[in-house]
């Protein structure tokens, strides 16, 4: 019996893209599932994202654009679904009406019965995965409890809720079980991990608990917060080796009247004072960041101020986010009064200054001897990364083909020989 085609479209941040997949899972046995495929769909469902105006403009092209496919007779049904879909239903709806229908972020039930497929219980933390298969990432929490005045993503994804201990431990045997090598962990507070379950931060106790599943290399810790960071959590890094000497930690700023407007809750000393512990307690430690620039009232002085910390910090991995006033954010109330173009001048300037600091830090790498997990082959080249590199976002080693093949999926030792700005190219150590 010929299957109905669906499209699956995931647009935003790693935790929707969690989600894509658990529904894919839920769709597998009725349809054929395709993942952000250009080939003719009968169906497609776009998990939207809503976080800041670029990606929610995204999001609304990519609707219109599969308005226009059903309009022209190749497209059957539009589901939406997502954070935009989350924040703006209302609006859409009334907007969109070719769309036949819009849901949240958690009503996966329901987007399964408009498309007549039963909800199974059985395959609850079970997924579709869309990554390579040696990595995938596993979404340990939804929601958040901090109140960052710049953030509309509380409004969207609702309160923090830990998922049950056991049930993420499950989740990660059975990735492991499908062959999975490196787990991301993903929220959108890594470390309050636990807090509203158990009354306590447990993550450094999963990081543990997961690192003990037969088959798991590598687990990366993204989005964790500064202010209360768990020293538990640095003992890991720093003992456990399977734990990548690598962690994301969005620091926004460092101004301290621009933290305490951002409703951060910790200064601009405090943040200090994380890193330097961070740097000191975990040698060769990775930290990747992520800051506003362009925010209300940002002065030139405190602009001056970040680009000061990151020159002394030397991020190994760095992103730049220009402020977007965001509806009912505690900051919206504030006035957007820096000049668009002054926010692009400061978002150039600071990734001129990482682009100096990432290639300074590449230098210091050729000739050094690295494991690399291989992702793919491209053109002449294995593509691959270190443990101080997390996937999309951050650096690749490109290792010529050559008269060797390498599988996707495996860790070789590789002796870096030349570096750029945000790549290392290398050989296999030792020589075959
Ligand atoms: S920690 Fe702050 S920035 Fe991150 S999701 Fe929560 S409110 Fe938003």
């Amino acid at each position: 019996m010929k299957k109905q085609r669906v499209n699956v479209v995931t647009l935003g941040c790693s935790k929707n893209l969690v989600d894509s997949e658990a529904l894919m899972r839920q769709l597998d046995h009725k349809y054929q599932i395709f993942h952000d495929s250009d080939l003719p769909s009968d169906i497609v469902v776009i998990n939207t994202c809503g976080f800041i105006q670029d990606a929610k403009e995204e999001s609304v092209d990519m609707i219109l654009s599969a308005i226009e496919a059903k309009k022209a007779g190749n497209l059957k049904k539009i589901v939406v679904t997502g954070c935009l879909s989350q924040r703006y239903k209302k609006e859409l709806k009334d907007e969109m009406g070719e769309v036949d229908a819009f849901f949240g972020v958690n009503d996966l039930p329901e987007i399964l019965k408009t498309l007549e497929v039963d909800f199974k219980n059985e395959l609850i933390g079970e997924r579709l995965l869309t990554t390579p298969s040696h990595y995938a990432y596993l979404k340990v929490s939804e929601g958040c409890d901090r109140k960052c005045s710049f953030c509309a993503i509380p409004l969207i994804r609702g309160k923090h809720i830990s998922k049950p201990f056991e049930e993420v431990v499950v989740e990660a045997e059975k990735l492991a079980a499908k062959g999975v090598k490196e787990i991301l962990l993903i929220a959108q507070d890594l470390t309050y991990y636990g807090l509203d379950l158990y009354g306590k931060r447990r993550i450094a106790e999963l990081v543990q608990r997961i690192s003990e599943i037969q088959g798991i290399e590598w687990i990366r810790l993204h989005y964790a917060y500064p202010a209360g960071f768990p020293e538990d959590l640095i003992t890991l890094l720093k003992e456990n080796p399977k734990v990548c000497n690598y962690l994301d930690i969005p620091l926004q700023h460092i101004s301290s009247r621009i933290l305490k407007s951002m409703k951060r809750g910790l200064d601009g000393q405090g943040t200090k004072k994380l890193v330097h512990s961070l740097r000191e307690q975990i040698p060769g430690l990775a930290l990747r960041s992520t800051f506003i620039v362009g925010y209300p009232g940002e002065t030139e002085e405190e602009f001056q101020e970040l680009l000061d910390f990151v020159k002394e910090t030397r991020f190994e991995r760095l992103g730049v986010f220009q402020y977007s006033p965001e509806e009912d954010t505690s900051a919206f109330d504030l006035k957007d009064n820096i000049p668009a173009k002054v926010k692009q001048d400061r978002e150039d300037r600071l990734m001129e200054l990482q682009q100096e600091i990432s290639l300074e830090l590449n230098k210091e790498k050729e000739g050094g001897i690295f494991k690399v997990v291989i992702d793919k082959k491209e053109d002449e080249f294995y593509i691959g990364r270190t443990e101080f590199d997390s996937p999309e976002v951050d650096n690749e080693v490109l290792i010529p083909i050559g008269d060797h093949e390498l599988k996707p999926g495996n860790f070789y030792d590789v002796k870096i020989t030349k570096s750029d700005y945000y790549d290392l190219y290398g050989s296999l150590f030792p020589k075959r």
